[in-house]
């Protein structure tokens, strides 16, 4: 039984005159042992499971969620959104890897396409902080990272076919790709409809 005697710690003000939001990802803890030193877990019990599970998909977490963990609560459902186990490598039957079945749906590289009218671009593979339920996991970023011929090949993709009225910006998390990079997707795409999810 786990006794629970941890320390909520108030979630510390972000001074946002020094502390760009590039900068706090940049400082993110992307280590089990980093990350349970830091919330005062005990390494000989989280820590096996932790690195199996961040092998399998990595650990990230930046300071504002970080700060807001509570200190020694292995329970803390903010720590177990962020903690890998080693549970993750475990198989289980009509187990799939990808659940949405977006692999047969991308007719360019970093774009999804499953319904007529509407198209997913994978804007970036970056998050602020991975989750560990992330159902896109398993997703070949490293395969659909756009290259500037394949940016010119998604828009041409986009603007060829009259059916699509709405592109959604994904990833990832498209709101951590910098903003010329979105302001030039916007620029050359501008349908009834486009949002970022
Ligand atoms: S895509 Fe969404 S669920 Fe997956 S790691 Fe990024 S923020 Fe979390």
């Amino acid at each position: 039984m786990i006794q629970r005697t941890a320390t909520r710690i108030e979630a510390r003000p972000i001074d946002h005159a020094d502390h760009s939001w590039q900068r706090l990802l940049s400082e993110s803890v992307t280590t089990p042992d980093a990350l349970l030193r830091r919330l005062d877990l005990d390494p000989t019990t989280w820590l096996h499971g932790a690195d199996k599970g961040h092998r399998l998909f990595p650990i990230r977490v930046p300071e504002p969620y970080l700060s807001r963990i509570a200190r020694g609560d292995p329970d803390d459902p903010l720590l177990r959104q962020v903690l890998p186990f080693s549970s993750e490598a475990e198989t289980y039957p009509g187990f799939v890897s990808d659940p949405l079945q977006e692999s047969g749906s991308m007719p360019a590289t970093g774009l999804i396409r499953k319904y007529d009218s509407r198209a997913l671009l994978m804007v970036t593979g970056q998050c602020a902080i991975n989750c560990r339920y992330c159902f896109r996991r398993h997703f070949p970023y490293e395969d659909h990272r756009l290259s500037p011929e394949d940016r010119a090949q998604a828009l041409k993709a986009l603007s060829d076919d009259t059916r699509i009225n709405e592109v959604i910006f994904s990833g990832g998390d498209p709101l951590v790709a910098n903003d010329r990079l979105l302001s030039a997707w916007l620029r050359h795409w501008q349908p009834s409809h486009t949002s970022a999810g």
